[in-house]
């Protein structure tokens, strides 16, 4: 039985889906308008681990998971701008490295991959219900949602109203009849990406872009609401609004599942704070995805995590023991207190603790279980060697042996080996791996 900590109930739960043939699961994704950094792929690998961990639970077929692409934004409209480019070509450009950067992390892609552009038909439709319904008003060519009207507004995030005004940092605009109120709709000026929309040309604000997905691709309560702790609020705290005043009160998730930040010293990661470090500089610098995932994972997900040089070489030197355990196994059983550790509220320290125990084809199938040792055992070994030049040498020392020049075969086995490469000779030839 897996046990989720819900961000609403402020305790772990079981997790007991709706309907086990169905689990749905809807994470906050990219804005894309730069290029993702470590605290960005967090969530991206913690809910990866968390569907991986539910298709082993309840089947491949169990999961309908979904991550929005948030493709209109004001950023965008500003980098667009400064690029002088339709915002399209700026959206496709850092869609695209987002889903190479994830993909190099082991992330699989979502099962569905909702863009706000392309449903802007169900966002109206949600605002006009929620404007009928008397929880939203137009102003001045803006939809707003109406904060007092729905009393259980701030139920997540547990924040008094005063809180609430000052800590979304909402504009205070003269439309609006409450400063908690928030934009559903806004006008779009000449020149600037818009639609038709019964309140004017304009283009919809960011909260309802998730609310009018999940109804559209999921249903109106799903199992698993997840993203970063940052989207508490106002992000999540709205979208519930939205939603359950849109549906009558239902919930719009019966899991509220929330990852920490990846820190660095002692702040968060973040674009604006300029103290960013992104998974392309670090693949770049030869550090393997599988490096960055287990780095990623090595803290519970709830819990901040560190980013430092030391994490990323644990994280190597962790894997490759990992993969000299596993040697060629191939997958068998899961390990029972591997699982255990996970379905505790995904508690991937602890199972890494018992990985360290195991060895063989247990390991490889557990490990895999975290989206790990999927490669090779040669292959993870040989993998950041620049294997062209070890074979060519390999060749000059059969060369070297061919002219019983046995002490140049033999320096070179010497210098190899000074590089961490051992070269084992059997009688379909030379191998080599790195030690
Ligand atoms: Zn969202």
């Amino acid at each position: 039985m897996i046990r989720l900590h819900d961000t609403l109930a402020r305790e772990k739960r079981p997790f007991v889906p709706l309907n086990p043939q169905r689990i749905t699961m809807y994470v906050c994704g990219p804005t894309v308008y730069g290029r993702a950094h470590i605290g960005n792929a967090r969530p991206a690998v913690v809910f990866d681990t968390l569907a991986r961990l539910i298709r082993h639970e309840f089947g491949e077929q169990s999961l309908v998971y979904a991550r929005n692409v948030t493709d209109v934004d004001d950023k965008i409209i500003a980098s667009a701008k400064a690029e002088g480019v339709d915002p399209s070509v700026i959206t496709e450009r850092y869609e695209r490295h987002y889903l190479e950067d994830m993909g190099a992390l082991g992330v699989r892609p979502p099962d569905i991959a909702p863009h706000a552009t392309q449903e802007i038909g169900a966002m109206t439709a949600m605002i006009e219900r929620l404007i009928a319904h008397g929880n939203a008003y137009e102003a001045e060519g803006h939809v707003l949602f109406s904060v007092p009207s729905d009393p259980d507004y701030g139920v997540l995030s547990k924040r008094d109203r005063d809180q609430m005004v000052a800590g979304a940092r909402v504009e205070v605009a003269p439309y609006k009849r409450d400063p908690a109120d928030f934009v559903l709709w806004k006008p779009s000026d000449e020149g600037v990406v818009g639609w038709d929309s019964p309140w004017g040309r304009g283009r919809p604000g960011w909260h309802v872009e998730c609310s009018a997905m999940i109804e559209r691709h999921l249903g109106d309560t799903i199992d698993i609401h997840g993203g970063g702790l940052d989207l508490i609020f106002p992000h999540h705290e709205n979208e519930i609004a939205q939603s359950r005043c849109a549906h009558g009160g239902l919930p719009l998730a019966r899991f509220w599942v929330h990852n920490g930040f990846v820190d660095m010293g002692a702040e968060k990661m973040s674009k604006s704070l300029g103290n960013i470090v992104t998974p392309a500089e670090l693949l770049e610098q030869g550090h393997r995805g599988e490096t960055l995932r287990l780095a990623l994972l090595s803290a519970h997900y709830r819990q901040p995590l560190p980013w430092t040089d030391n994490l990323v070489a644990q994280a190597k030197s962790t894997l490759d023991r990992l993969y000299r355990a596993a040697g060629d196994a191939e997958p068998e059983a899961v390990d029972e207190g591997f699982l255990d550790a996970l379905h505790d509220d995904l508690n991937t320290p602890l199972a890494m603790s018992r990985l360290s125990a195991l060895d063989g084809g247990a390991l490889r199938a557990s490990a895999q279980v975290l989206g790990l040792l999927g490669s090779s055992s040669a292959d993870w070994f040989q993998g950041d060697t620049d294997a062209a030049a070890v074979e060519a040498r390999i060749a000059e020392r059969a060369e070297a042996k061919k002219n019983r020049d046995f002490a140049a075969a033999d320096r070179i086995r010497d210098d190899l080996k000074a590089e961490g490469i051992v070269l084992e000779d059997g009688a379909g030839g030379t191998t080599w791996r790195r030690e």
